[in-house]
């Protein structure tokens, strides 16, 4: 947690809200159906807040991993294709593993460089030290998700000329990263693996997390913008394989036939206009949800968040605070209000250092934990802990 009340960050509103995208990507268009002003809030400027364009995104062990998986799976995919080895399992792919020291090596160095990029975040720079044990404390896992994920690929035998960074057309083999746009559909995306024969195109995703519905629809909308884009794929061959890689194994996707892509263009194509003329409105237009706020990682800014009645059934609850005084060492009385609730009430907030919470801050908490304790011995004033994964925004 933050030593001291002047280094929390402030719930402010932006500084100037962003311009709808040139391109939507599959999230993109997917966070801006569920909530424009969540997109715009995560998108708008923060100069008092850092240099970087958007608000700092919340860190989870979880998403630092998965984007260590990633790199990790691109470097040896790119080299087991340079050396011509078709996969992980096949002889030689052995040397060119361990000229990189090893899965391992290559795991750690990836997990360094984006603990290095999260280092920069302002959202995390109090957290670094336990996000980086807990992700040291994951790497066994971590590991056996990327060797199972790596085994799963094959026919890298051959680097594809122009490479996912180019923007020709692609050759036959294996390119990771390939950057695919549609500019008549305004739509953009970035395929992990497309490999590339003489009859067969596939396009390969890999997710670290669990399996989700929604994945099935994300290789649809690269099926169809790999159809669609003229520069890497000129002659408009079609997606002939489409797979998703788990750490638990693949999952095969059905391929979209050429009239299943037609369709999906049109409906893609209203979609786009529909979110294009919801981010017209400044602000853009809030959709309070309980699932979809309970997951936005933006909800300390967002008014209509704050008058709207939240979910208070689970364990953690969110807060806006006036702290009262001191109680005890680690406690401080507060007035305290829940998401839509009106009025403020009389509340506890332990964890919470009067260095911290000087009395008269006025403070928004995500995540506190709500305490049983009390409640089972009657006391009727309402008690909350900061846990280690609690936030706290001062508001301007
Ligand atoms: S808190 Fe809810 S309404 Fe507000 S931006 Fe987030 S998702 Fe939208």
């Amino acid at each position: 947690m933050t030593s001291d009340a002047a280094d929390l960050l402030r719930a402010a509103p932006p500084a100037a809200w962003p311009d709808p995208p040139a391109a939507y990507s599959f999230t993109s268009l997917a966070v801006i159906e569920e909530c424009p002003r969540r997109w715009a809030l995560q998108n708008a400027e923060y100069p008092e807040l850092w240099g970087s364009r958007g608000y700092p995104r919340l860190l989870n062990v979880r998403q630092l991993t998965g984007l260590a998986v990633h790199a990790a799976l691109e470097t040896l995919i790119s080299s087991l294709a340079e050396a011509g080895i078709p996969s992980a399992l096949a002889p030689g792919a052995v040397e060119v593993l361990t000229r990189h020291g090893g899965l391992s090596v290559v795991l750690a160095d990836a997990l360094e460089a984006e603990l290095g990029r999260a280092s920069e975040n302002p959202r995390a720079i109090q957290r670094m030290g336990r996000i980086r044990r807990q992700a040291e404390e994951l790497m066994p896992e971590t590991r056996a998700a990327l060797q199972r994920m790596l085994s799963e690929v094959h026919g890298l035998a051959q680097r594809a000329k122009g490479g996912g960074g180019g923007s020709g057309k692609l050759g036959e083999g294996a390119s990771e990263e390939v950057t695919l746009r549609s500019p008549g559909l305004k739509l953009i995306g970035v395929a992990d693996l497309i490999t590339l024969g003489p009859d067969h195109v596939e396009i390969r995703d890999f997710k670290s997390g669990r399996p989700k519905e929604q994945h099935l629809e994300q290789l649809k909308f690269y099926a169809l913008l790999w159809s669609c884009d003229r520069r890497r794929n000129p002659e408009g061959r079609l997606v002939t394989a489409l797979a998703l890689s788990y750490p638990g194994g693949d999952r095969v996707v059905p391929v979209p036939t050429e009239r299943d892509l037609t369709e999906f263009a049109e409906e893609i194509r209203g979609r786009v206009e529909a979110a294009r003329s919801a981010l017209g409105a400044l602000p853009p237009p809030a959709r309070p949800a309980v699932a979809a706020c309970s997951r936005c990682d933006v909800r300390h800014l967002c008014e209509e968040y704050w008058v709207t009645k939240g979910s208070v059934d689970g364990e953690y609850v969110d807060l806006e605070v006036t702290i009262a005084a001191s109680e005890a060492p680690g406690t401080v009385t507060t007035q305290a209000r829940l998401p839509g609730q009106r009025e403020a009430n009389p509340a506890r907030l332990r964890g919470a250092t009067p260095r911290l919470f000087p009395e008269g801050l006025e403070a928004r908490v995500l995540g506190a934990r709500v305490s049983r304790m009390d409640a089972e011995v009657g006391d009727a004033t309402p008690e909350f802990v900061l846990t280690s994964a609690s936030e706290v925004f001062a508001l301007p």
